[in-house]
């Protein structure tokens, strides 16, 4: 494992750490982020009670893909098993960002799935963004319940808490946070202009597929 390696990736997760609450994604200590360590089955995830926008570098902490701790000097977040899920079950990804972006946690409150019904985010999730019922933070059911999801999307809402996105890399998964995010401002608007009625998955896939 490389030295320049772990340093490059501990930038730019704080940068992006920075990014998430200076887009309003992040308030106060909530939300974590992690990003694979590449070619190591490590990564290197927020610190828990920390704020995104002051983090160092240096509080970040190393955790293997079981979420045992092997280097830090802070306590790892609440929600390292959730991460350490992810990256069992899905090779292809490398970095994770969980935020209680507002709009797009109060669909999961309402039990309703974000849907793409803008073409730039169908591009990115043609299957939307589905609820995972809820289950206590940090606990085991709840990591299981997000990994089996996760097997079939890179983004999901978990219910009365918040959302999740996946990526190749921290900067992806941040923006797909951000995009859940605008799609679900975009989907109450079109709500409350037109009902529900007109949101359909089939109809959205058939004149996007056109
Ligand atoms: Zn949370």
């Amino acid at each position: 494992m490389s030295i320049n390696a772990i340093k490059d990736i501990s930038e730019r997760i704080v940068k992006a750490g920075r990014e998430l609450h200076d887009r309003g994604l992040v308030r106060g200590t909530s939300g974590n982020l992690s990003a694979k360590i590449p070619g190591t089955d490590t990564f290197l995830i927020k610190p828990s009670g920390r704020r995104m926008e002051n983090l160092k570098p240096e509080e970040l902490v190393l955790v293997d893909l079981q979420g045992n701790k092997i280097r830090g000097e802070t306590s790892v977040s609440v929600e390292t098993p959730i991460h350490a899920a992810i990256y069992r079950a899905r090779k292809d990804v490398q970095a994770v960002v969980h935020t209680h972006a507002p709009t797009a946690t109060a669909f999961g409150i309402a039990k309703t799935e974000i849907l793409p019904l803008q073409i730039e985010l169908f591009m990115l999730l043609p299957n939307g963004v589905p609820v995972v019922p809820f289950k206590a933070p940090g606990s085991k059911a709840l990591a299981d319940a997000v990994q089996k999801k996760v097997t079939n999307y890179d983004a999901v809402i978990l219910e009365n808490h918040g959302i999740v996105t996946v990526g190749s890399t921290i900067e992806a998964a941040c923006s797909l946070n951000e995009m859940v995010e605008e799609g679900a401002k975009i989907q109450f608007l079109v709500m409350m202009l037109a009902g529900q009625d007109v949101i359909n998955l089939a109809e959205l896939k058939k004149k996007f597929k056109t």
